[in-house]
């Protein structure tokens, strides 16, 4: 059943119900096998990969469920979910690419597909060229005709909140395109209706949305996702049916927390560019964010992420974090606790200093994933703790 002409926040209530019968609430089915009944059925079960109620590594009804909501939400036809983002950004990469294959990246992306693209790709005869992905017509330039297969983005990307230009990267003919759409979710953006090819989540963040699965997750045509499904039984890093149910329940308020979110960083990001310790703010809600005409052309919301530099750099950032009473030190985003990381020294510890400066992050650079507690709450935490740092 498809739920398409609806709103997304009614896709969201209604979405990914198939199996479960009279329930009302998303269905856990916690069994590692499915018992067939005749030897006909048995058969014909084997030979689908798609069949539900087979074994769980090719499928399970929960997942199924999940994914059928994700694949609703991006208006795509198919879906298939995976152990974690990780999960579905590796099946993206090794399971599309082969060996004299060529790759065309984003620089400046989550740290640890950097760190695939760099390390694992080259084992494997995949190249990778890197582009500035705020660049339009960059990823385009670097397309190699007959040989790049494939070409990644991530918009809005990790940490400094830089945009791709979807309508541009949409229009690439010949590789397949695929976006990294993690921090806009489903309800900020829908890469696929611009012409990309696949849409992927790491659904660890707002999507299952409470800090308690780890979860990613793949969308397009229904070509590419059976070519993915057939890739994802041999590699083995299917989702967990509890995540997927995780996944599920996050579903059902991801609009309303997403907007709630969207709201709270907004006033973060606007009392920070007037505080005397703060340098400058990434918020592509913000007028002063370089591709602000294109957040307001391509995001329906300017996201839940804010990063900012302080002037007094890694001494200042040592302060505030330690100062900070109500937001957590902790890596991740997305869910209802207000969380603060130091790139610098936690996710992109490995990089080497060119390379921290060529991602424009700093000793003082913060950022802060908004949760949903109220904004005047954190930020008198953020004001006391940025105090000393003047
Ligand atoms: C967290 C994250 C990932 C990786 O997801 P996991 O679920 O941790 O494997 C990939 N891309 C982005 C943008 C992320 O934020």
């Amino acid at each position: 059943m498809t739920l398409s002409p609806y709103d997304a926040r009614t896709l969201a209530i209604r979405a990914g119900r198939t199996h479960n019968d009279t329930a009302l609430a998303p269905v856990l089915w916690a069994s590692s096998t499915f018992v067939a009944n005749s030897f006909d059925q048995a058969k014909q079960f084997a030979a689908d990969i798609t069949e539900p109620k087979f074994y769980g590594r090719n499928s399970n009804p929960t997942v199924v469920d999940f994914e059928n909501a994700m694949a609703e939400l991006e208006g795509a036809e198919a879906s298939r979910a995976f152990a974690s983002g990780m999960g579905a950004v590796s099946a993206v990469v090794l399971g599309l690419c082969s060996a004299g294959d060529h790759i065309v990246a984003q620089s400046h992306i989550y740290s640890h597909t950097t760190l695939l693209l760099q390390a694992v790709c080259p084992r494997f005869g995949i190249d990778v060229s890197f582009v500035d992905g705020a660049d339009t017509g960059a990823f385009e330039a670097a397309v190699i005709p007959g040989k790049t297969t494939l070409v990644l983005a991530e918009t809005p990307a990790n940490p400094k909140l830089a945009l791709v230009d979807l309508e541009a990267l949409g229009a690439i003919k010949g590789p397949m395109t695929v976006v990294d759409s993690t921090l806009a979710t489903p309800i900020m953006q829908r890469p696929l209706d611009y012409g990309v090819d696949l849409v992927l989540h790491s659904a660890t963040k707002a999507i299952a949305g409470h800090n308690d699965a780890i979860l990613g997750v793949v969308s397009g045509s229904e070509e590419l996702m059976s070519w993915l499904r057939g890739f994802a039984v041999l590699h083995g890093a299917v989702a967990s049916p509890f995540d997927a149910l995780n996944g599920l329940r996050g579903i059902r308020t991801l609009p309303i927390r997403v907007q709630q979110q969207c709201a709270t960083a907004t006033r973060l990001a606007e009392a920070l560019q007037q505080h005397r310790a703060v340098r400058s703010v990434h918020y592509p809600g913000l007028e002063s964010h370089p591709q602000y005409q294109l957040a307001q052309r391509q995001l329906d919301l300017s996201g839940g992420l804010v990063t900012f530099d302080l002037r007094g750099g890694l001494q200042a950032a040592i302060t505030c974090i330690n100062r900070l009473r109500l937001i957590q030190r902790a890596t991740s985003l997305g869910g209802p606790e207000t969380l603060v990381t130091h790139p610098a020294s936690t996710t992109h510890a490995a990089l080497l200093p060119e390379e921290l400066a060529a991602a424009d992050i700093n000793g003082g650079t913060l950022r802060i994933s908004c949760g949903l507690e109220h904004a005047d709450d954190l930020l008198s935490d953020l004001t006391q703790a940025l105090a000393p740092c003047i």
